[in-house]
Formats: structure tokens, sequence, C-alpha cells
């Protein structure tokens, strides 16, 4: 059972994991909530580089001695392999937490993961707790891991002819959530320098084929974000998971854009307005 405290920590610890958006890979983005057995808020972590603690470490080291008997709240299962950092199974033993919450399993743990082995150390343990909420940050890392291939989402302003001017605001936030930005000729890391170690970025644009996304992937990048023009994207069909595109709302009078705007194959998980522009998000169903 899950009480509403725990529920609300999770979702502080979701809404924490989206800082490390755009920095992590090739490790995921992770948020963690340490609540102490009065239910009080005593730390908070997330991920935010290869090389750098994990969330569980940076929530920890806030809390210190406030994390004895109380509740680790992570958004995915803790890990169970000693690297640069301690695993995190041995952190959350140590601090001696009582109980630990998860969202997610970690597939690369095969059943022999950090839930387990708290399990068996005598600590309650809860999984699957707000998943799918979960997956809203960590979806297109764990769609990168199942197909050993990059996430990518493509990036289309649906000008249909006329100036379509998105504000840089939009733009900067928009690209600095993905591991690597894609155009036509260039590719750019989307937070110049942000990554960790392991992270090797591409000399030139990649090719969008299965051995050139392969190559990405065992350069530790995750995700791509492509601006290439709509024929380039006709070609890359493929390799996309997701697409934001951003079309114009036409104003009384105009002539209305022709055709429909998202590829046939997707389906729209979020439409917002932004000033004078729609923002359609799309993605193919089970990616
Ligand atoms: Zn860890």
């Amino acid at each position: 059972m899950v009480d509403a405290h725990e529920i609300v920590a999770m979702r502080w610890a979701i809404a924490l994991s989206a800082r490390g958006l755009g920095t992590t890979s090739p490790n995921p983005p992770v948020g963690c909530v340490i609540v102490d057995h009065a239910r009080q808020v005593v730390g908070t972590g997330y991920h935010e580089r290869k090389g750098e603690a994990h969330a569980e470490g940076h929530a920890l080291a806030v809390a210190g001695d406030r994390a004895r008997g109380g509740t680790a709240v992570v958004t995915l299962e803790p890990c169970n392999h000693v690297g640069r950092a301690p695993a995190c199974r041995h952190l959350l033993l140590d601090a001696g937490v009582a109980r630990v919450v998860i969202a997610a399993m970690d597939p690369t743990s095969r059943g022999d993961g950090g839930a387990e082995v708290l399990r068996r150390a005598g600590i309650s343990v809860e999984t699957g707790v707000l998943e799918p909420e979960a997956r809203l940050v960590l979806g297109p890392w764990l769609a990168a891991l199942r197909r050993r291939r990059p996430h990518v989402t493509w990036t289309y302003q649906w000008a249909d002819g006329r100036k379509c001017d998105i504000p840089d605001a939009e733009r900067e936030q928009l690209r600095t959530q993905y591991d690597l930005v894609v155009g036509s000729a260039e590719v750019e890391e989307g937070v110049p320098g942000g990554h960790g170690l392991d992270f090797v970025m591409p000399a030139q644009a990649p090719q969008f084929t299965p051995s050139g996304l392969a190559e990405l992937w065992s350069s530790g990048i995750r995700t791509v974000l492509l601006t290439h023009a709509r024929a380039q994207m006709d070609s890359d069909r493929d390799m996309i998971d997701a697409i934001r595109m951003v079309v114009p709302a036409a104003a009384a009078g105009d002539p209305v854009p022709a055709g429909p705007p998202i590829p046939e194959g997707y389906a729209l998980t979020n439409v917002t307005r932004a000033g004078t522009f729609v923002v359609l998000d799309a993605e193919r169903p089970g990616a």
C-alpha cells in the first residue's frame, strides 16, 4: 500500500527527474525524494550527468541522519551495480531507510536489481507507483534502451508558405531537452558541454539508418531532436518516434492550410497554444 504522502513525494521526484533531461545520457534522468518517519520531506535530488552522484546519492546527502527509518521515493529502480558511483541500493541500506517506493523498474536489472536486493535486506519495497507519470520523463530513455538506438523526435514548423517564427525562448527550451540536435547539415549538443563521461559528439550529421543510429547509441546518445525539412523527414520516417509540430493558427479570413499536418501512423499526445501558434505533439503508438 502506498499512502497519499508517498504519491505527493513521487510527483515531486518526477518533476525533479526532468531537470536531468538533456544531460544524463547514457544514464537515465531520475529524481528522488526522501521522506522521514514523520512524513516530512528531508532530502531531494536528481541525476545531472554521468560520473556524478545518482539521484538517490544527492537526496540522501541532503537528508543525512534524517533518512534513517524513512522512505526513499525514486522514479527508477535503484541501481545494483558498482560503477563510478557506489550502487544506490548500497547507499540506501547504509542510510538505514525502512522503505523504498519505486515508479519504473530498470530493464537492465533483469529481476536481480536494486529492488530485489533491498527486499532481501528486509526493506519494504513498492514498485510501479505512478509509473505512467514517471514515464513522461523516462519514456524516451526506456524506449532507446529497448531498441538499442536513440529515441528520435522530429520538430517541424508547418508554415505552409507563410513566415513562421518561433520565439527563440521556445526554441531554446525545446533543444535543451535532447542529447543531440541534428539539422540538415549541422549537429549540436542540446546543452552545449552538458554531458559527462562516455558521451561522444559525432563529428558530422549522422545517417538516419539502423547502423547510423546504432553508432549514436554506442556514443552514449539516447535522445535526438531532428530539425530536418519535411521531405527529409518523409525519407527518415521509420526512424522517427515522436513529432513536435508548430502550426501558425490561421487568422480569420486566412486560407485554411492544406493537408493534415501530422503524418499517418502517429497519434496526438498533447495540443497547446503558444501565442499565435498551435503546438502539436504526436507519437507513434507503442514507441
Ligand atoms: Zn544509482
